[in-house]
């Protein structure tokens, strides 16, 4: 029995995942960003939690965090949302209470391995994972192995710049795919279009402007338009680069991913005539909410299995 461990910006899950991917116990408490040692007693009080509550014997532990980590070295980078946390290294903290292999992976990573194993992408050999919600993330798995950039650092997908002139990202560029497609992009261009007496303004989010376009909200329906553009650019660059077998599409806004499909397929017909647009094929994640806790879990067989 692996014991999964997701680190996250606000919180961290734990839980106990058997050989099949199948999440048995799991329990979530809130991240504090600067006390590395009281998270670290934390997990490990849930891990314990978690094993006794599934009658199982922890055999390993697989992390998947928040970026970035230096995987190889089993240690948090940089990390934004963690200051307490950077330097600091899970793997050999753990290892040491608890005496098994432990292997860390940024999440989205820790992600793909879960899908292209336990998940959707399985016999794909060529395989992105795209996860759509507050940002864009992914992993890259190609012939079963997790691509790894220069030094192990992690390929940004969601970095790509789409168009020069768009938003400011965070990362430094303008019109990062993530700055343009993601949640709050939708929420800014409903924000910045709609009229002052538009109903809905109060308060929208990216679910909102989902269910509002499911009953056709006309500014709604625009809104999903162009994050349906943007998603389509971004997945077509992805194509031309990698021409994968698959993408696995996951997130909170892939949660109303009916509403996106068609006019993604409309965009990607229109162009990609050097690399088959049409082959690879667009798919839903199909591990659910746990996936990045089921996903660090795939670490620890990645790494060790
Ligand atoms: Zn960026």
């Amino acid at each position: 029995m692996i014991g999964a461990v997701d680190i996250g910006g606000t919180k961290i899950a734990v839980g106990m995942v058997d050989d099949a991917g199948k999440v048995l116990s799991r329990m979530e408490a809130p991240t504090d960003p600067n006390r590395y040692s009281d998270g670290i007693e934390l997990i490990a009080h849930m891990l314990r939690k978690t094993a006794q509550r599934a009658g199982a014997e922890l055999t390993g532990i697989g992390i998947g965090s928040t970026g970035p980590v230096d995987p190889m070295r089993g240690e948090f980078g940089d990390v934004d949302f963690l200051p307490g946390w950077r330097g600091k290294s899970p793997v050999k903290d753990l290892s040491t209470v608890f005496n098994v292999q432990v292997a860390l992976e940024n999440d989205g990573d820790a992600a793909a391995l879960a899908e292209a194993g336990w998940g959707a992408g399985r016999n794909r050999s060529r395989l992105i994972y795209v996860t759509v919600g507050t940002g864009i993330g992914g992993g890259i798995v190609l012939d079963g192995k997790l691509y790894r950039g220069v030094d192990g650092a992690h390929p940004e997908i969601g970095h790509h710049v789409v168009d020069p002139a768009g938003p400011q990202c965070t990362c430094g560029f303008r019109g990062c795919w993530e700055s343009l497609a993601a949640g709050p992009a939708m929420v800014a261009w409903l924000e910045r279009n709609a009229p002052a007496d538009y109903p809905h303004r109060q308060g929208i989010t990216a679910k909102r402007i989902c269910e509002l376009a499911q009953q056709q909200d006309l500014l709604a329906l625009q809104a999903i338009e162009h994050e349906a553009f943007y998603l389509g650019l971004g997945l077509a660059n992805l194509i031309n680069l990698f021409a994968p077998d698959a993408i696995v599409l996951s997130g909170s806004v892939m949660k109303s991913a009916e509403l996106f499909l068609d006019r993604i397929h409309a965009l990607l017909r229109s162009g990609g005539r050097f690399v088959p647009a049409e082959t690879p094929e667009l798919m839903l994640a199909s591990l659910g909410e746990d996936t990045n806790l089921i996903g660090a879990a795939r670490v620890w067989h990645y790494r060790f299995a």
